[in-house]
This record gives C-alpha cells, structure tokens and sequence, in this order.
C-alpha cells in the first residue's frame, strides 16, 4: 500500500480522497493555489505545497510543480480527482517516468477514451451499442451530408476532443449542414486546440444513463449499477440519481453486463463511468470517463461501497475485493449539486458566505469544503457542495430531499438550492418523468419565476 498519496486537486472532491485515505492510514499532502491558501483540504491534510497562482493553468494545471511537489514530500502516488488533470494522459505518463502512482487507468485507456471518435470505435469493438453516424471524423461538407442523409435528420456535429458539454451543434436538416460543421469545427479549435469533429444521429428525447464500473487490469471487472443524469442544464448535470426511475432490473443487468464484460476485455484499471443516451427500450454509447466522477456518491449510498477507496487499492495492485454478485442495489439516491450561483439566470456568485448550515439525519450525506466565513473564490467552478439523499424507496428518498432542501442554509451568495427546492415539489420530477431536455425547459417556461 502507498504511505503517502498527494491529491492534485481542490473543494469537496480533494477532501473526498483525503477522507478515504486516512480510513486506510496513508497520509495525505494537499496542493493548493494562493487563492486556496485557507481552504479546507489544505487545513485537514498531513502536509501542504504551495503550487501557484490562483490561475489554474499556472497552478492545478501545472505538471512540473505538482511533481516537485511529490519529491519534496516524498508522496509515493498522485490522486487526480475529477476535472484538471485527472484525464491528461500526459502526466500519468510523466507520474510514471518519476516512479510515482497515478491513481487511476493505464494511459493508454485515457488516451483512448479522451478521444471521442478513438472512444466509439473501441466501444463498438468491445461489444457496446452506439448512438448511429460516421465511423471517425468528418472533413468535407459533402461527406457530412451524405452521412446525416444516410443516418436521417437531426444530426449531431460533435467535437473529437469535447468536454463539458462544448463544441456541439445541431443540425436539422440540409441546410443547416454546412454552418454546422464550420461552427463546430471553429469551437472545437478554439475550446480544445483540435478541430476534428464527427456526426451522429440526434436523438430527441433521450434520458442519460451512465453505468458505474471498477476494474483491477487483472482480468476482473464489475459494474455498480447506473445512475441517472437526465436533469441538465448547457449539457451540464445538474441533478443525478440511482436507479433510474426508467429501468427494471433485468434491463440494468443487460447493459450492465456488456459494460462489465467490455472493461474486462479492455483490461481497464480503476474506476469508470460508461455513458449512455437511453431512449425507446435503447442504450447507445457517447463516452467513457476514465475517473472518478462528481456525482459518484449516489453510487457508494446505493451500494454501500467506497469507490475512492476502491481506486486506490487497486493503483496499489490489489484485486477487486467484490464479485458482481457482491453488488445489491438497495434503495435510492438523489444528488444535487449546489453551486454558488443564481437560481434562475445561473450568474456566478463567489464570494464570502456569511452562514453555513448543512441538513443532517438518517440518510442525509453533504459533500462539501465549504464553511462559515469561507471565501469563494472566482477562479475556479462554482460548486459549493452536493447533497445526496438515501431512501429505502425513490418517494422516501424524496421526502428526505425536501426536507433536507429545507434545512440547508448557506447566506452571503447566491446558490441554486433554491432551484432543487422546486425540483423536488414538482410532479414531473416527482413521477420520474423527464429526459435531457426537461430542464432548460422547465427553465424557458418561467419554472423559476
Ligand atoms: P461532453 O463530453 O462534452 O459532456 P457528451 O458526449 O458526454 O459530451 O454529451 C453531453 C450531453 O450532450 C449529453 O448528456 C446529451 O445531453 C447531449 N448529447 C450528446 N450527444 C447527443 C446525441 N447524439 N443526441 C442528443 N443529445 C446528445
């Protein structure tokens, strides 16, 4: 096992893993940017390094320092948590040329998944249905329109290097085609330096279900079950639960079993999420995160088992400790991610946050870094905490979000409980009756007038 494990990341996911460290007895080394010099995770960590300016690129971002970081501490292993490095193929690399553990796959699994046309072609070898459009990237406009005759109107233009939910554009029919490709072509150069991008079909009222799977690259692999992260706002998940409220239990184990055989195949190392559109009775691929993944404790509160920890015996050469058959779902989880910004126009608000009160009780789990008198500050994303709900069923684990909604005080900034605080009453959201487009509608409707 490691002795020392330095996490190359900020917020509530830096105390995350710093939390599931300690369970083990490894002692922890923070990083952090000036701006971050009070921050929670640098004050409940064994050691702190400071690595930079409150810019990321020169801080969070910054390969060389976080490795000079590791040798003056002398940290054995690197856990990258979500965002920042955590898929940069490179410095997994550069950790390894250094004798340091990245906690997390073979770089060759993140330079696959990280390349979103390399990811497809993968996934349809390994087994795993996909969403229907060209088999790698698109150039020429007659090429693209020949694609989106072949698989029919709406298309989707994506970008090879995508991310966060940038670089994508509609089209709906043929004359949209070409200004499609040109802008989508344009943002992804200008948003990911890579300009490569490909088309798929558009499916109109899907449902995003993503399957959480571990593997130890020692020839086994299990999933946890799916959540469900259909509530977005810009692409971005807003809302996330497990079960999702549209899969019986065999249809669960059916993709389930694909994504477990397809990773054991792969060979895959650690933890990963497989993503997926659902739509009429139908799962069809659009990526793989080779990480850990922001709403991973609906996962943990279902299944009782600690994926961090997880991680890092496995990046220490243990095997999976868990069969599939280990694996019982019990219950439900809603997570909501509270981010310090304004409920309806979603403006950023950082700044200092005059009182803090978090809910509690059975079932109630608040990951957050966030405390009374903290300063948010405005370089980096806008999460102030998550709020994830367990109940024995989906309508108690409802009862609990309300309540818990409630309780949750944070003055001095603006956040979006007031947002979940409606969610939770509403009767569509209530009968679990929503796709990836059920928001921004609900939003365009004056839902939160
Ligand atoms: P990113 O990596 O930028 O998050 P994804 O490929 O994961 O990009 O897609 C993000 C979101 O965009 C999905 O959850 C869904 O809301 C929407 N989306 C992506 N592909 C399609 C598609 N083919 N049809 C409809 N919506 C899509």
């Amino acid at each position: 096992m490691f002795d020392k494990i330095l996490i190359a990341n900020r917020g509530e996911i830096a105390l995350r893993v710093l939390r599931a460290a300690k369970e083990l007895g490894i002692a922890t080394v923070a990083v952090h940017s000036t701006a971050d010099a009070e921050a929670m995770h640098v004050r409940l960590a064994d050691e702190s390094v400071c690595i930079g300016p409150p810019v990321a690129r020169e801080s969070y971002l910054n390969m060389p320092a976080l490795i000079a970081a590791c040798e003056i501490t002398g940290a054995d292993a690197v856990h990258p948590g979500y965002g920042f490095l955590s898929e940069n193929a490179r410095f997994a690399d550069m950790l390894a040329a250094h004798n340091i553990t990245f906690i997390g796959p073979k770089a060759e699994h993140i330079r696959i998944m990280g390349d979103k046309i390399e990811a497809k072609r993968t996934a349809r070898r390994l087994g795993i249905p996909c969403v229907p459009g060209s088999d790698g990237g698109v150039t020429q406009d007659a090429e693209a329109l020949r694609i989106a005759r072949d698989i029919g109107f709406p298309v989707i233009i994506k970008a090879a290097a995508g991310g966060g939910g940038r670089g994508m554009k509609v089209a709906r029919g043929e004359d949209d085609i070409v200004v499609a490709l040109q802008t989508a072509r344009t943002e992804a150069k200008a948003a990911f330096g890579d300009d490569a991008v490909y088309i798929e079909k558009y499916l109109e009222k899907p449902r995003h279900i993503e399957i959480q799977v571990l593997g130890d690259g020692k020839g086994h692999a299990i999933h946890l079950g799916e959540r469900d992260c259909s509530l977005q706002r810009r692409h971005q998940k807003v809302w996330e639960e497990g079960p999702s409220p549209a899969l019986n239990a065999s249809m669960r184990a059916e993709i389930g079993d694909v994504c477990a055989k397809a990773m054991q195949e792969l060979q895959y190392i650690g933890a990963g999420t497989i993503e997926f559109l659902y739509e009429d009775g139908k799962f069809y691929f659009i990526e793989m995160n080779t990480r850990i993944q922001v709403e991973h404790p609906v996962t943990e509160m279902i299944t009782g088992i600690d994926l961090v920890n997880e991680q890092i015996r496995i990046a220490a050469g243990a095997e999976l400790s868990i069969k599939q058959s280990d694996i019982v779902l019990e219950g439900h989880a809603i997570e909501c991610r509270v981010n310090a910004e304004h409920p309806s126009t979603f403006r950023p608000s950082p700044g200092r946050i005059q009182s803090f009160h978090t809910p509690g009780g059975l079932g109630v789990r608040v990951d957050s870094a966030a405390y009374q008198g903290y300063v948010i500050p405005p370089h980096y994303d806008s999460l102030v905490g998550k709020l994830i709900v367990h109940g024995r069923t989906r309508n108690e684990c409802l009862m609990r979000l309300r309540r818990s909604l409630d309780e949750f005080v944070v003055d001095g900034i603006d956040t979006t409980l007031p947002l979940f605080r409606k969610l939770v009453r509403n009767q569509d959201i209530q009968n679990g009756q929503y796709d990836i487009h059920w928001l921004e509608k609900f939003l365009a409707a004056g839902g939160m007038d």
